[in-house]
């Protein structure tokens, strides 16, 4: 076993910060993954499971064992002449991922081309954009304890998704490490088109009919022109969760702001773009000096280089509460803060 001590993770995370680990490995199988936790364990430290860090805000060195999973494999098992069963192992970059079953003509991950980092997290908070979620497509999850190092396959009911979340994200699943995911995808070229932005990237494109393959170029394109790159500047994507809301409270914004954008949704709430909020609020382009808001963006926070984990999650707490009182809404994180 190959642990490295005090290592640098700041190219471990999208954030750029420069904090480091006490212990680091990197494992490219279960039998190496169980090996590294029973290291830990012999030695009473905390595990923390790393994926491609583009959903964490590092405000500190991590204590103890950092298990980056290097699990790499890909199956691709064709069960009908309408679908094939492709399973993944975690370490499997997504992008990557998205582009090879494209290619391949196995559709339905087009949507969610270009989501840094690995399969493997993909189901921690449920990915999503431009109208579809990995629960979408997702069968199972093969999983280790972190504790017992037994294997556990969960079913797609039985992670428990919703918008942003999952079982592995509350108490239940905490201790359970993705090691490989089976996705069902559609041999059939049918894209989801509903999304308003990927309408609007079709009908500029001049396309009247899409294809999954022009889906997941549109993507590309479109969130290139409006994400930053992590590599040019450091951030975690959308800080925040698109809060839901009741009623009075959308109807308290609408008195004052008449344009407040809304979706209702099934349980009658509605849900409000975080992005509109935090612009209205005049955050979008906000900078105190090493970190800030993006000035294309108002849901991606930034660093601009020297910054650190601390000082973006107190200017993240800046602007929750000032949401808070011009609004009377709670926006809540989306990235995990360590
Ligand atoms: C520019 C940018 C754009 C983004 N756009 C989107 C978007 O459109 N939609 C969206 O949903 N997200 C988006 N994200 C967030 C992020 O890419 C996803 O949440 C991604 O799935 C995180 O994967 P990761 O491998 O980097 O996870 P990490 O950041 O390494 O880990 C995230 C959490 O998952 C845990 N974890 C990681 N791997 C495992 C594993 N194998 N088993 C158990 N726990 C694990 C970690 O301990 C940590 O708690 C974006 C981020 C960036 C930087």
């Amino acid at each position: 076993m190959q642990i490295e001590e005090n290592r640098s993770l700041k190219n471990h995370n999208s954030f750029g910060f420069d904090i480091s680990a006490e212990y680091f490995i990197e494992v490219s199988n279960e039998a190496q993954l169980i090996s590294a936790l029973q290291w830990a364990r012999q030695k009473s430290l905390p595990v923390f499971i790393l994926g491609g860090g583009s959903n964490i805000v590092f405000t500190r060195d991590v204590t103890g064992l950092v298990i980056h999973i290097g699990i790499m494999h890909y199956d691709a098992n064709v069960i009908s002449n309408q679908h094939v069963e492709v399973r993944v192992g975690a370490g499997m970059c997504w992008h990557e991922l998205v582009a090879r079953t494209t290619q391949e003509g196995y559709y339905g991950l087009e949507n969610l081309a270009l989501i840094p980092g690995y399969a493997g997290a993909a189901p921690i908070q449920n990915i999503g954009a431009y109208g579809s979620e990995v629960c979408d497509t997702l069968i199972n999850v093969e999983t280790i304890d972190q504790q017992s190092a037994e294997k556990r396959t969960l079913t797609n009911d039985e992670c428990g998704f919703s918008y942003r979340h999952s079982i592995f994200k509350s108490e239940q699943g905490a201790n359970l490490i993705v090691t490989a995911v089976t996705f069902r995808l559609s041999l059939i070229d049918k894209p989801v088109v509903q999304y308003q932005a990927l309408k609007d990237a079709i009908k500029d494109a001049g396309l009247t009919h899409a294809s999954a393959s022009d889906i997941f170029k549109l993507v590309c394109t479109v969130r290139r022109s409006k994400l930053p790159d992590p590599k040019d500047l450091g951030n975690a994507g959308s800080f925040f969760k698109n809060p839901v809301i009741t009623r009075q409270q959308l109807d308290a914004i609408a008195a004052q702001y008449s344009d407040v954008p809304s979706f209702e949704q099934t349980d009658g709430q509605f849900k409000v773009p975080a992005a509109w909020l935090i612009d209205r609020a005049g955050w979008k382009g906000y900078r105190n000096t090493h970190v800030g808001v993006h000035d294309k963006q108002a849901l991606v926070l930034i660093n601009h280089s020297g910054g650190s984990g601390k000082q973006i999650a107190l200017l993240a707490d800046e602007i929750k509460s000032d949401i808070q009182n011009r609004f009377n809404v709670c926006l809540e994180r989306e990235p995990v803060l360590y």
